[in-house]
């Protein structure tokens, strides 16, 4: 991750799941639909990130669940 900060966003999870999380390009509302990865390769509550890809533009980035 290394293309700026856009990339790399911070959300509670329950906010994604409830698709409240935007993607920090163009504000459109993401959640579980959009997701292309997971990462749970951090226990004990895995997923603890996604990587998401905005329906309207595109862009890809990864949402990060905060504890
Ligand atoms: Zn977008």
């Amino acid at each position: 991750m290394t293309e700026g900060t856009k990339r790399r966003i911070e959300a509670h999870r329950a906010d994604f799941l409830a698709y409240a999380v935007r993607c920090p390009f163009d504000g459109t509302v993401v959640g579980p639909r959009f997701v292309t990865r997971e990462h749970a390769d951090v226990p004990p509550d895995p997923p603890y990130a996604a990587t998401v890809r905005c329906p309207k533009d595109r862009e890809l980035f990864e949402v990060v669940f905060r504890r």
